[in-house]
């Protein structure tokens, strides 16, 4: 379904909870976001994640997206 920011490329917030730091990374761009995050700042243990309520959401929304719900 068109809207009107259809042009622009969504973002989920990623949260650290190490460096208590809270970004907004461009959906298509976030695994690897997350993954650059933790390789250089935490030698790879995984504290930057997606923000866990909007993780939720969107879990709901990709599972209506592929007619799961
Ligand atoms: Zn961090």
């Amino acid at each position: 379904m068109p809207t009107e920011s259809d042009e622009e490329t969504p973002t989920v917030p990623v949260v650290c909870s190490e460096c208590e730091t809270r970004t907004r990374v461009p959906l298509p761009d976030v695994a690897e976001s997350i993954e650059r995050h933790n390789e250089g700042l935490h030698d790879g243990e995984e504290h930057a994640e997606v923000d866990p309520e909007l993780a939720e959401h969107l879990a709901d929304i990709v599972a209506e997206e592929m007619g799961l719900v």
